[in-house]
């Protein structure tokens, strides 16, 4: 999920970590004072073990056995080097004290010490300043000390994801926004989802209407659709709609390093939220948490846990109070049942690709505050980006944006809008990149025999681009074509002619340079992929006929399908792939070869200019009296069990 940049007053607050800074720090100042202590104690024991203490009549007894060498007189005691101590090395020593007796002759003390030559001094204390020495004692241990443990506790919990007294307890990343300020306004097209959630914003308006007639609301509603869409856009305009507070956190954030903190994060969720409620809490990514439990691979006991104790707060929470769980996913069919059961996430809202009057409308949305030129033409823009999501379009129009200020202008152009569709599309043009004179040639060879089979074939989609600028995503070149209108059924011949079109390329790098080169592999690519699903999805062939031999998995993501057919039949339906491919490299090439001139003239003129429009090329193509049309065209056949058009292809690399 992003979020909208251009809405002021969304600063999500971290629910807790506030309240848990002053306990941390006393913690770590008690362990930094019982350190001090420690090392205190050491440090003394370690200096006196040198001392040891004896008796005052010992000490008479020592004198008396002449075994004194030297005494030291100190305010309260007297410090004894006996002969044999003397001998050693200072570092072994034992040095003897007692105490000073109260009231003691030391006039006779004096006396025979000097008898018997022994050595004796006062001790001068040096009075080291009690401020000074109570800084180096306590203060400077118990100051590092405290460093090195707050150092330590923030790379720990750096690893950990969560402070170190925050194990078990709750670190969620909650976001909270007391008013989101997003609106159904806000959201462009999605009429059918904005209407399914219509209920649950009457609902938190007005518990009461519902809570009479005894009518049970759904206490979670499950966004279903492909990344970009506008599902956390949506679930904040309802927050915003019903004027409640938003609380959200992805299903990643749950699931962490220790079993049971998902659980208790769990809790807390809806312990804060029903605090606030009515309230929206949303989910992102719930399949995270979600996913069915029996996987073969073994079970992930914290995501169990967490999954069964958000079953649990679902079940639990009252739902008159107004808590309505959202949660998004582009992958439904992972989910475990039980979170589909009636009432837990029995509702599910398709959140759809736009068509394209959704995505006329998301450009107009985030168009709004932003300064347009006069030639500007959103219906265009909106029908060249089929397949786009609304992420996408808000993501061309402000690189459009950005564009107008690096060039100076006070306003958006229908120029920035096309070029940073490219840049979205196609990467940034490339300005390092030098092709030789040879590669450039093929290159332009390449793209016109895509351009001119679009052209010349009556099924195509109109070529509204040709370029052999190198672009930064590695196409050294591409043409594009826009649909005229947006289109949800393919015709087998529509099929048939974009496999022509695709092999266009290599056809024309054959019959010119009698070459194949390594730029035609993206096409090559989605050429195959194309044929395969004709064959294998979409019923478009002989052998198999209405025979699907794959299913798709994955419808919300990717679209990956699963082959599901015997291993035979899969080698056969390759067979039948390949022979589509030859058909469709056949017919690209005699187009090629018929048109031979048009080819060359055309592709000079493209290596001459580096980027023709499709105008241009049509211009030639119309000029060419005696072009010959494509063979085999037919009339047309109404496209009876054609499978949904996949994403119309506007884009077509080298
Ligand atoms: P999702 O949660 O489905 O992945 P988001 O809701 O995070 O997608 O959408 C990302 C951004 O895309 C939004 O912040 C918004 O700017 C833009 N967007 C997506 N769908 C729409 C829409 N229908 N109308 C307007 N803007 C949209
Ligand atoms: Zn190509």
């Amino acid at each position: 999920m992003s979020q909208d940049p251009k809405k002021p007053g969304r600063q999500p607050e971290n629910q807790d970590g506030d309240n848990k800074q002053p306990k941390t720090i006393l913690m770590m100042i008690v362990a930094a004072l019982i350190f001090t202590v420690f090392i205190n104690s050491l440090y003394e024991s370690i200096a006196n073990s040198q001392y040891q203490e004896i008796s005052y009549d010992r000490f008479v007894s020592m004198l008396d056995e002449d075994n004194v060498d030297s005494v030291e007189f100190q305010s309260d005691r007297i410090l004894i080097l006996t002969r044999e101590e003397a001998a050693k090395s200072a570092r072994e020593q034992t040095i003897y004290y007692t105490g000073l007796i109260p009231n003691l002759d030391l006039n006779g003390l004096q006396t025979q010490l000097d008898d018997q030559g022994v050595h004796y001094q006062g001790h001068i204390i040096e009075q080291a300043s009690p401020i000074l020495s109570f800084v180096i004692s306590w203060v400077l241990p118990l100051g590092i000390t405290y460093l090195l443990i707050s150092l330590l506790m923030r790379s720990m919990s750096k690893r950990m994801g969560g402070g170190l007294g925050g194990i078990g307890q709750s670190n969620a990343k909650v976001y909270m926004e007391k008013q989101t300020g997003v609106t159904f306004a806000d959201v462009a097209g999605q009429d059918e989802a904005k209407e399914s959630l219509q209920e649950i914003i009457d609902f938190l308006h007005n518990p009461q209407k519902y809570a009479e007639i005894g009518a049970k609301l759904p206490k979670g509603a499950l966004l279903v659709g492909s990344p970009g869409t506008g599902k956390t856009l949506l679930a904040k305009a309802v927050a915003g709609e019903a004027n409640v507070p938003f609380f959200s956190i992805s299903g990643s954030g749950f699931v962490e390093m220790f079993v049971g903190v998902g659980a208790s994060r769990v809790r807390d969720l809806f312990q804060q939220a029903s605090k606030m409620a009515p309230a929206i809490i949303f989910i992102d990514e719930i399949d995270a948490i979600g996913k069915t439990r029996d996987t073969r691979l073994g079970g992930n006991d914290e995501r169990e846990q967490t999954l069964t104790q958000l079953l649990a707060e679902m079940d639990g929470f009252d739902p008159s109070k107004g808590v309505i769980v959202l949660a998004a996913t582009n992958r439904p069919e992972v989910l475990d049942k039980a979170l589909l059961r009636p009432g837990r996430f029995d509702r599910r809202i398709i959140v759809d690709r736009p068509n394209l009057s959704g995505r006329y409308q998301t450009l107009l949305v985030h168009t709004r505050n932003i300064r347009l030129a006069e030639d500007v033409d959103l219906h265009k823009i909106a029908a060249a980006t089929a397949g786009a999501v609304g992420a996408d379009l808000a993501n061309l129009v402000n690189e459009a944006a950005l564009r107008a200020v690096r060039l100076g202008r006070q306003a958006v152009n229908q120029q920035d809008l096309l070029v940073s569709f490219e840049v979205v599309i196609a990467g940034t043009e490339k300005k390092g990149t030098v092709l030789t004179d040879t590669e450039k040639r093929i290159v332009s060879y390449h793209e016109v025999g895509h351009a001119l089979v679009a052209a010349l074939e009556k099924h195509s989609q109109p070529v509204s681009k040709i370029t052999i600028v190198p672009h930064t995503s590695g196409a050294l070149g591409y043409t594009m074509q826009m649909p005229e209108e947006e289109k949800y059924l393919n015709s087998k011949q529509e099929l048939e002619t974009e496999l022509d079109t695709l092999v266009g390329g290599r056809a024309a790098e054959q019959l010119v340079f009698g070459i194949q080169t390594t730029g035609a592999a993206n096409d090559i690519e989605r050429a195959t992929e194309l044929a395969r699903k004709m064959v294998m999805q979409y019923g478009m062939s002989d052998t198999f006929g209405l025979m699907a031999l794959t299913t798709v998995a994955n419808q919300y993501l990717d679209g990956q399908s699963m082959v599901n057919c015997a291993d035979t039949t899969a080698a056969q339906a390759d067979q039948e792939v390949k022979t589509l491919l030859e058909q469709a490299y056949g017919r690209a090439r005699t187009l090629l070869a018929d048109n031979r001139e048009l080819l060359d003239e055309i592709a000079l003129f493209l290596l001459q200019k580096e980027t023709i429009t499709g105008d241009e090329l049509m211009a030639f193509v119309n000029a060419d009296k005696n072009r010959l049309p494509a063979a085999g065209e037919t009339a047309d056949e109404p496209a009876a069990d054609a499978a949904p058009a996949e994403t119309p292809r506007t884009e077509e690399r080298l």
